[in-house]
């Protein structure tokens, strides 16, 4: 447990398996799920929505309990700005994993399966050296396709979950194994509840509270500015080897996103240093 204490008596999960429908939505004691109907039978469509409906549970704390004070109280009319966005998705992803393991529903292969995607696409994401997940945080608001989202952008989902990763091991070490970043979640739930909200300064102030540690520099490092993550060095404090396993493989990857319109087929987009052709191309067919 993460929290010490429940913000609700009954959690209500409401999942629409149905046709052409998607997405998950969280609220204060209960998540909608649109999700295809036949999406329980493999298992990895069922890890899927496992993942998404931890996902929407734990915002039930992070997001819905405590929140960001640019999110206090929601705006309907217009955006709702914070640069900790990437808390409020990115730590609900770094969890939501977590949970499904100590819970015994997924295996550990599956949990680190999952990690290492994510490792991979952070290193082949070219906007990581672009744009900092505070900037990610802000900008969610403004238009996120095309050019700008391919090669100048990054997630606050993927790119939080890996930010809180790296501030999870941050506080582990800095604490000598005494705290985690579970308790940073902790104290937020316990002393920002809604109608407070929290910025920077308090989240900073809570690491100093755990740690003894003054936390701006890295947040300098890790989330004001783009962050690069030596994954294996950071893996192995926790006794982690990061190794391409033992069976070759071979995939091309032209970085070139393509998408069709009126029977024709768009070169869309062009991977800042992938190795496809760096020019817009039209194929009639
Ligand atoms: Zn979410």
């Amino acid at each position: 447990m993460i929290w010490d204490g429940y913000p609700f008596e009954r959690y209500v999960y409401m999942v629409h398996a149905t046709n052409g429908a998607r997405g998950a939505t969280e609220h204060l004691n209960s998540t909608v799920i649109q999700l295809p109907r036949f999406n329980f039978r493999e298992r990895e469509d069922y890890l899927r929505f496992i993942s998404t409906a931890s996902h929407e549970f734990i915002h039930t704390w992070n997001v819905k309990a405590y929140r960001p004070e640019g999110l206090v109280p929601y705006d309907y009319q217009n955006e709702n700005m914070s640069e900790l966005l990437w808390v409020a998705e990115g730590s609900t992803s770094y969890f939501q994993n977590q949970l499904l393991l100590r819970a015994g529903v997924i295996t550990a292969k599956e949990f680190f399966k999952d990690l290492s995607q994510r490792v991979v696409l952070n290193q082949q994401n070219p906007g990581r050296d672009t744009q900092s997940v505070a900037e990610a945080s802000l900008g969610q608001w403004s238009s996120t396709w095309g050019d700008y989202a391919v090669n100048h952008s990054v997630n606050i989902y993927s790119e939080g979950y890996l930010a809180s990763m790296a501030l999870d091991f941050s506080v582990i070490q800095e604490s000598e194994l005494a705290h985690s970043y579970r308790d940073v979640h902790k104290a937020l739930y316990q002393n920002f509840k809604i109608p407070m909200g929290y910025n920077v300064e308090d989240v900073q102030n809570i690491l100093t509270t755990l740690t003894g540690k003054d936390y701006q520099p890295w947040w300098q490092e890790f989330v004001n500015q783009p962050f690069s993550l030596d994954f294996d060095q950071l893996l192995s404090q926790a006794g982690l080897i990061t190794t391409y396993g033992d069976k070759p493989k071979s995939k091309v990857d032209t970085g070139m996103g393509l998408s069709g319109l009126h029977n024709d087929l768009i070169l869309a987009t062009v991977a800042k240093n992938g190795s496809s052709l760096a020019s817009w191309i039209k194929c009639g067919r």
